[in-house]
């Protein structure tokens, strides 16, 4: 039953689990299992999968989700990712149940259940070629033929599969194949291969076997085996089900798992295939898996982006069966509503221009304590220190402004955020270049907390004190592609390497950040006012503090476009 405080999302998905609990299957327990292959780190594609399994385990009573990694495959397994992966799952905020699984750790039983499949006289060794195999196949219109190995006798068969496990044959001499039905209308019953041989170590098992299940059978097996109630995974393995089944239905009894398909999530402006973000990191078209650009866990860590958002994110796309591509921007709204409402406020200046009071006195300071956060007061308060000379954002002065500019110019006001109005007098310009190198005001004692008398100041801008304030580099970070499908055009011989965006990441490295942040840590989100989102990069140097822009403060992609 679900639990009381269910306040989880509905999906097709869910309704079938309450209509097999309601009928007491699987003796009213949920059991999943999310089954990463280790060949890369996760992306957000992953997410939607282990939020999906994950999530449906923590919302049931007795509900238990194992994290079982898939590596039939021997020659790619790679410990790094093994642990990657486990703590990436841990990071979004899941547990799974129990020790983690393996398929490897179920050799042993596939290779039994194989040869209770040949003592059925369901399965043969076959001698094809590959190419031959192929050639058997047939197409999606005409049938296959039979293998002329097909109809080899079970003891036959029985010693050429001994054989083949104790390394007697070379890798794509043969292979274990079920024998279904060549003529079938779906390809993946046309007799589909069991084991092949491939002399090569396990990351886990070393030597000992020189014989590998192929994924279909070896998962519908691990999923009987750990007690699986719904195996959930992407659509592509829907027209693999009536082979899952056909498995399961000549070795298994019931209660037997059964397996739901969903779509996968597709972002715009980014490639969710490990194999081509591992390109991007081995080609160096990005600083790593965990570059804040990629659309990896730990890139998004990085960026600053919290579990919280991602599950959000998660929700608010839903789980069907309709192939979508989701707007980048709905992940980004996510993650600002999450830290709008955790996120403290402080002052950074991006691109500083420096203003010069000239009527405050040389020498002195003031520090204002302000809230960190304006509805949250748990979040606590900080001192923010004013003097003579202070920093704004550049692009917060215009010397021939428009109509209707509310921030500052030649003879006109603007308050200082939390601070006082202040007036510009005069600039002061390279004589060479002709540039603007500093600006000279005055400010308004009257004014601290209070509206100036007589007249209007509709602006309001940050700023940070330059004797105070703090140097740092700020990374900025844009989409990664500029296409918004950068695989699109794949079949036609243009690489989603073409569709990188070169502006995918800017550096500032002249910002004033006000001083609080000297002691930020790492991946601890600010909101940095008027700008966006921000975090301490974790790789930063102690000498010079290293902030990412998580998000900017409204989405101005959408805006743009
Ligand atoms: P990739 O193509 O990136 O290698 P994969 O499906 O081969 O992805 P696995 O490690 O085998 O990666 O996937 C583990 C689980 O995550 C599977 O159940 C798979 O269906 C799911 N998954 C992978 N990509 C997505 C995605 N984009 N959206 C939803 N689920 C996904
Ligand atoms: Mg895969």
């Amino acid at each position: 039953m679900a639990n009381e405080e269910n306040t989880s999302p509905i999906n097709f998905i869910r309704n079938i689990i309450d209509e097999d609990l309601k009928n007491g299957r699987y003796g009213g327990k949920v059991q999943t299992r999310f089954p990463p292959e280790p060949n890369g780190y996760l992306h957000i594609g992953h997410a939607k999968s282990i939020c999906l399994n994950f999530g449906i385990a923590q919302d049931y009573t007795g509900g238990q989700c194992n994290l079982r990694f898939d590596d039939t495959n021997p020659t790619k397994e790679d410990t790094e990712y093994v642990e990657s992966i486990k703590r990436d799952v841990e990071w979004l905020g899941f547990s799974w149940s129990g020790e983690i699984r393996n398929a490897s750790d179920y050799y042993g039983q596939y290779y039994n259940y194989a040869i209770e499949l040949i003592k059925q006289g369901k399965a043969y060794v076959c001698d094809l070629s590959p190419e031959q195999t192929r050639e058997y196949r047939g197409t999606l219109t005409e049938p296959g033929k039979d293998s002329p190995y097909r109809n080899r006798s079970i003891q036959e068969n029985l010693d050429l599969f001994e054989q083949m496990k104790n390394g007697d044959f070379d890798e794509g001499s043969c292979v274990l194949r079920a024998k279904i039905d060549m003529s079938s209308g779906n390809i993946n019953m046309r007799d589909p291969a069991i084991y092949r041989i491939r002399k090569v170590s396990h990351h886990r098992t070393g030597d000992q076997w020189c014989i590998y299940p192929m994924y279909d059978y070896a998962h519908c097996l691990a999923d009987y085996l750990e007690g699986i109630s719904h195996s959930l995974c992407t659509l592509e393995f829907q027209d693999h089900r009536p082979l899952y089944d056909w498995f399961l239905e000549q070795l298994t009894e019931e209660p037997r798992p059964h397996q739901y398909e969903f779509a996968r999530l597709n972002l715009n402006y980014t490639v969710t295939s490990k194999r081509k973000l591992k390109e991007l990191v081995d080609q160096s078209h990005v600083n790593g898996w965990d570059d804040p650009r990629m659309p990896t866990i730990v890139g998004f860590k990085r960026r600053g982006y919290t579990p919280a958002s991602i599950r959000n994110f998660c929700e608010r796309i839903g789980v069907s069966k309709k192939e979508t591509v989701i707007d980048f921007g709905i992940l980004e709204d996510s993650l600002r509503d999450d830290l709008n409402t955790c996120a403290p406020r402080a002052m950074g200046v991006l691109n500083p221009i420096k203003l010069v009071i000239e009527n405050y006195p040389e020498g002195q300071e003031e520090f204002r304590e302000v809230a960190n956060h304006p509805k949250d007061e748990s979040l606590g308060k900080r001192k923010i220190p004013f003097s003579r000379e202070i920093y704004i954002e550049r692009d917060d002065f215009m010397e021939n402004p428009p109509p209707k500019y509310h921030r500052l110019s030649p003879g006109k006001e603007v308050r200082l955020r939390y601070s006082y109005v202040v007036k510009c007098e005069s600039v002061v310009k390279d004589e060479k270049t002709g540039e603007i190198t500093e600006l000279r005001c005055t400010y308004d004692p009257a004014t601290l907390g209070k509206k100036p008398e007589g007249r209007k100041v509709k602006g309001i801008i940050h700023w940070v004190s330059a004797k105070h304030s703090i140097p740092a580099t700020i990374n900025l970070y844009d989409r990664l592609f500029s296409s918004e499908h950068p695989t699109a055009k794949e079949k036609e011989g243009e690489s989603y390497l073409s569709k990188l965006n070169p502006d995918s990441l800017s550096v500032l490295s002249s910002c004033q950040l006000e001083p609080s942040l000297a002691d930020a840590k790492p991946l601890q989100n600010y909101q940095f006012e008027r700008q966006g989102y921000f975090c301490l990069d974790p790789k930063s140097p102690k000498e010079k503090l290293t902030f990412n822009r998580s998000v900017t403060l409204r989405d101005s992609w959408s805006e743009k476009k």
